[in-house]
Order: structure tokens, then C-alpha cells, then sequence
């Protein structure tokens, strides 16, 4: 089968070669790709940022349909969509995993990092943990919802807002864009958005937002205090510690700042805000398997849509590149029949 895979090479992040797949074992299950998402994570793993990974086979917004499963199996069976997602497996028995809070297990692994991932023709998937894609959602879509859908729908979630309430969404690119819709049309609540890019604001303000504030040379949190004396949660997707910081300094007393974008920085908090105005400060990483089906539904619903592209999985390197100038509007997805 084809496959992209990392190389050891700076020069170029990734190769599409030709790869054998093992046998399947016990509880395993073989996916035939049809689409898999390109995500900023990807080229973290190809890049080595997370710890150098050659031979991988990246991918984590995969979806496509099982055609074998091992003969123990009884959670998917041939035929089915599903879905190929970074919380690739958990240890099934810890405190986190039995709590429903797997995706914090100790023992996880992550699809296109330590386990081979979805930019292949195949992929074998430990069948528990492959996610159905329900009937009447776009399977191209599906490969957004797998991975920035889920997160922001469980920051959502994280966040505890009410019908009515105010959130603000800080970084309105792909993820905030999600978070948006899922904000508006899921849990009804009224959204902000802010960021230092006036296209992304007017796609924001096209999918639902009420408010939108372009941070770029003006401080968002005065604005927000001002118009609407704060909100009742934040979410922040911006991969920016300026950004986090007018978070905090934009809500109101008791609210949630649900941290997602990872920069590789402190944030700064004020105890004593913190303390008098009781402020939560949460970490929210992607969701569990039922996050996800929850999420895919509200997307079979027409509530959530993603805004995706079809591309070759041979042009991978192309666009990692458009990656990081930055180019890409909207979530590139790599067809397999291409
Ligand atoms: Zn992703
Ligand atoms: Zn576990």
C-alpha cells in the first residue's frame, strides 16, 4: 500500500512509499482509508518536536471503512465507517480510563505517533477505540470533526456554559472556527470571537459568531469587559501567550479559561484576580470515544461543518509547506482514491 511516511532527513519531513502491513492481531481491525485530515500536529511528529519518530506513518484525522476484523472482535464489523483519531488506544483499566477521562491514561497511544497512522491506503486500528462515523456525515468532513471538532467540543463542554451565556473564542482558525459553530448551534450560547486576522474574523462572523475583535493593535479584554461585562467562559485555541492572557482578562467572576492551544510558554495569572473573582483555569485535551460520537452527531445533524479540501496523498510535502507560510484556509484532506 501506499503510505506517507517520516524520514530522518531535515530537508524533506516526509516520504509516500510503499509499505507492508502486518498481520492483524486480537482485537484489531483493518481500515481502508478513504480520507485523512493534515493537522498542525502532523508536522510537529514529522518535524521531531515531539521526539524523533522515523518509519512512522503519520495521520490522525482519518476515516475510512473496515474491511477485516481479528476473529475476537464484536465492536466494529466489515463494511463500517470509522474513524482513526489521535487518542488511538487507551490501557482500558486505569483511573483515568475508567472515569471516563481516558484520554489522559498514562499508558495512551496516539495514531501517527506511537502507533502508525491514517495517510495510507490502510491502517490497522485496535477496534474498542475506532469511533463509528454515523450515516448522513460527509466522510470528508468527518476527518475535521476527528480532531479539532472533538477538542472544541469537549473545551465546550469544559467550559460549562449555559444557553445564553457569553464565550469567547481566542484564535479562530481551524479550531476556533469549530468551536464557534459548536458553541452557537450546539449549546446556544452567544460567542466572541477574537484574533489578528481580519479573514479568519469574517469567517467567524459568517459561521455564527455575534461579536467579533480584531486583537492585533488593541487590547480584546477592556473591549469585552466594556460591551458586555465580560463572558462566562473562555476557550483559547491561539497558539500565543498574549492571547491567554487577555483571556483571563476577559471574563467575568466564576468563569472558566479552557486552555487548548499549546505554546510552548507560561501564562501569566493573577492570584489575586484568581483568588476574589474564583476564576478556573482548565487544560482540555481532544475527547474521549464518546466526545467524538457525540460530536460526529451534531455534525450529521448539519449543526457543525467543516470546510475541507481533497488533495493527493503525494503532495503531502507541498503541504506542509503551505503549513507553515501560513497559506491554508480551511482543512486540507488527503483523498486515497486521488
Ligand atoms: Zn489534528
Ligand atoms: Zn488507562
Amino acid at each position: 500500500m501506499r503510505a506517507v511516511v517520516v524520514t530522518d532527513s531535515k530537508d524533506k519531513l516526509v516520504d509516500v512509499r510503499e509499505v507492508e502491513l502486518r498481520a492483524l492481531r486480537q482485537g484489531e481491525a483493518l481500515v481502508d482509508v478513504e480520507y485523512c485530515g493534515v493537522c498542525h500536529t502532523d508536522l510537529h511528529v514529522a518535524k521531531g518536536d515531539f521526539g524523533a519518530v522515523p518509519g512512522r506513518i503519520p495521520g490522525h484525522e482519518g476515516v475510512g471503512i473496515v474491511r477485516e476484523i481479528a476473529d475476537d472482535v464484536t465492536s466494529v464489523k466489515v463494511g463500517d465507517r470509522v474513524s482513526i483519531a489521535w487518542f488511538f488506544e487507551g490501557c482500558g483499566h486505569c483511573d483515568y480510563c475508567l472515569t471516563g477521562q481516558e484520554t489522559y491514561c498514562r499508558q495512551a497511544k496516539n495514531a501517527g505517533f506511537s502507533a502508525d497512522g491514517a495517510m495510507a491506503e490502510q491502517c490497522i486500528v485496535t477496534a474498542d477505540y475506532a469511533v463509528k462515523v454515523p450515516e448522513g456525515l460527509d466522510a470528508k468532513q468527518a476527518t475535521s470533526i476527528t480532531c479539532a471538532g472533538v477538542t472544541t467540543y469537549k473545551a465546550i463542554k469544559e467550559a460549562d456554559i449555559k444557553p445564553g451565556q457569553w464565550i469567547s473564542v481566542f484564535g479562530v482558525g481551524g479550531l476556533g472556527n469549530l468551536a464557534i459553530q459548536y458553541a452557537k448551534n450546539v449549546f446556544n450560547a452567544k460567542v466572541v470571537a477574537v484574533d489578528i486576522n481580519d479573514d479568519k474574523l469574517a469567517l467567524a462572523k459568517d459561521s455564527g459568531a455575534d461579536l467579533i475583535f480584531n486583537s492585533k493593535d488593541q487590547d480584546p479584554a477592556e473591549w469585552i469587559q466594556n460591551e458586555i461585562g465580560g463572558t462566562h467562559a473562555t476557550i483559547v485555541t491561539a497558539v500565543s501567550k498574549i492571547a491567554f492572557n487577555q483571556a483571563v482578562n476577559s471574563v467575568r467572576p466564576t468563569a472558566k479559561v479552557v486552555a487548548v492551544g499549546l505554546p510552548p510558554e507560561t501564562m501569566d495569572l493573577e492570584i489575586v484576580k484568581t483568588v476574589l473573582d474564583g476564576i478556573q483555569v482548565i487544560g482540555s485535551l481532544v475527547g474521549t470515544r464518546k466526545d467524538l460520537e457525540e460530536s460526529f452527531m451534531f455534525g450529521a445533524e448539519g449543526k457543525v461543518v467543516p470546510v475541507v479540501q481533497t488533495r493527493k496523498l503525494e503532495e503531502i510535502n507541498d503541504i506542509f509547506e503551505e503549513m507553515e507560510k501560513g497559506t491554508i484556509n480551511g482543512r486540507m484532506v488527503l483523498d486515497m482514491s486521488l
